[in-house]
């Protein structure tokens, strides 16, 4: 069986323990590929590997850092139909949605921070003939970049990218679900001329590798994507070693639906908001709140689309959903579904797993499901359940739906259906959220700030607040 390697000092070698651990394709079940199960050990090699070749990384032309990180983005191109399949096998993900959405954004974000770097400029401030402040913008030395299974290398290019095209050198480390394409990603690195240590990828499990990066005192910066109980576990590490943190966490998004709403569209882009990627994109609309003039022709709408909606072969063309990622995820969404029955939810659609035949027959398939009936503050409505499931309440007032917006620990992203400007300006200020769509999902220009607020993060990337976050900044005040 194929064995996934580590990327280290330029050179792609086994985990020095020599033990790994089994990847699952989810859309049969079976194990396909052995993941390295490496340790602090793999950590402390990559770390000085890192170490050793931040100096004449961080000294090399922003020009130069540009075009190897531009020569990667055309492999990246070039590999697109490879990179999609070995993404969609890993995570279960529709083929197309791989082709179209995962593998360009991941060369999007190579390329965006490429060019990026060379408009990064710092500031100055004049003391009227007195002095001059100006601000060094430096990088900062090695970076921890750690991501999670939903977008893999999407997310994972999202970090190196901009710690990259800053100067820093990188320990990164993909996760254990989804290793795969972060594993091919290296091999694009040798290709692309990426000098030796500048990245690292240590393969592995969050609670060894992940926390050996998080603890290293030689990483004094870490970048994370996951879940926000990881966050905790991270914050408490490396918060009291004073390291420079971005932490991406969990969301529970409300969409807003107003009686006054383009209907159409707004009921398309919800089933897309609800389902894509079987529901387990940290931006996916989990709790809908649809206006009571609305409520049971949306409902009903929706629902029926639904039911249209195909669950099958990831690489099928017509799939609409392929599967979810792991039996225990699989399993971790039943139990919500059960949970919110026992909170009195109905569920108007789906609620249970798929089975497909042949070889697909032992997948990890779920229809998608809509509940309704449940309180705004039910365990349901205020916890992260991450996958193609969600809960559709009706509402009266903009007063009414922003106190049931606003109920959760989270604030990442939310949406907002409304053909009145004034209504629409007032609830995106009044929203608890990083991200706020108006009349759209998902429309991302990556030059805006990303992230959330409460516990769904610390801290924003996309455009130059990642270049900020991986650089330090140094104010130089000159007398005049
Ligand atoms: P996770 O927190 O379980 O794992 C994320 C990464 O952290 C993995 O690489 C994992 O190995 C590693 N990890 C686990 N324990 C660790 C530890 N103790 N120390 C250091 N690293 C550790 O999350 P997941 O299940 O992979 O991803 C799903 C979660 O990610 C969801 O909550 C989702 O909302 C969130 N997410 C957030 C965003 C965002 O931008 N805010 C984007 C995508 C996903």
């Amino acid at each position: 069986m194929e064995k996934i390697k580590n990327y280290i000092n330029g050179e792609l070698v086994a985990p020095i323990a020599g033990n790994y651990i089994d990847n699952y394709n989810p859309s049969t079940g079976a194990i396909y590929s052995l993941i390295p199960d490496s340790d602090k050990d793999d950590v402390e090699l990559a770390t000085k590997a890192a170490k050793a070749a931040f100096p004449e990384w961080s000294k090399t032309p922003k020009e130069t850092r540009a075009r190897i990180l531009q020569k990667l983005a055309s492999l990246i191109e070039d590999n697109l139909d490879r990179l999609a399949l070995a993404e969609s096998k890993d995570n279960g993900k529709p083929l197309k949605l791989a082709k179209t959405v995962d593998i360009p954004r991941a060369a999007a974000n190579f390329n965006f921070y490429a060019t990026g770097i060379l408009h990064y400029a710092s500031q100055s401030h004049s003391m009227e003939g007195t002095a001059i402040n100006y601000t060094l913008r430096e990088p900062i030395g090695v970076c921890g970049c750690i991501s999670p299974w939903n977008l893999p290398l999407y997310l994972f290019s999202w970090k190196i990218a901009p710690a990259l095209a800053a100067g820093n050198t990188v320990v990164a480390k993909p996760s254990e679900v989804t290793p795969y394409t972060a594993y091919l990603l290296s091999e694009l690195c040798i290709e692309a001329g990426l000098p030796k240590g500048v990245l690292n990828i240590v393969h592995g499990l969050g609670h060894k590798v992940g926390a050996a990066i998080t603890e290293h005192v030689d990483i004094p910066v870490i970048s994370f994507t996951g879940g926000t109980v990881t966050g905790k576990q991270i914050i408490s590490t490396a918060g009291t070693m004073f390291k420079k943190l971005s932490l991406e966490l969990g969301g529970k998004n409300p969409n807003i639906i107003f009686d006054d709403c383009d209907f159409d569209k707004a009921l398309k882009t919800t089933v897309l908001s609800s389902f894509a990627n079987q529901g387990q994109i940290c931006l996916c609309g989990s709790r809908i709140f649809v206006q009571r003039g609305i409520y049971n022709k949306f409902r009903d709408a929706f629902v029926e689309k639904t039911k249209q909606l195909k669950v099958g072969n990831p690489l099928a063309e017509d799939s609409n959903l392929g599967a979810v990622v792991s039996k225990p995820h699989m399993e971790k969404v039943l139990s919500y579904i059960e949970l919110a029955k026992e909170e009195g939810g109905t569920v108007l659609v789906g609620g249970h797993q798929v089975k497909l035949e042949g070889e697909f027959e032992n997948g990890y398939y779920l229809a998608p499901t809509i509940i309704e009936g449940l309180s705004y503050n039910c365990r349901t409505n205020q916890e992260e359940i991450f996958g193609p499931v969600t809960t559709i309440m009706p509402f009266d007032t903009e007063e009414e739906v922003l106190m049931m917006a606003n109920s959760t620990v989270y604030g990442l992203a939310s949406t907002v259906w409304t053909q009145d400007i004034t209504k629409a300006h007032n609830m995106a200020a009044k929203i608890h959220a990083g991200i706020v769509w108006i009349n759209c999902w998902l429309l991302r220009d990556l030059r805006t700030p990303f992230g959330g607020v409460k516990s769904s993060g610390v801290g924003r990337e996309g455009g130059f607040e990642a270049l900020d976050f991986f650089t330090e900044p140094k104010n130089v005040c000159v007398k005049l």
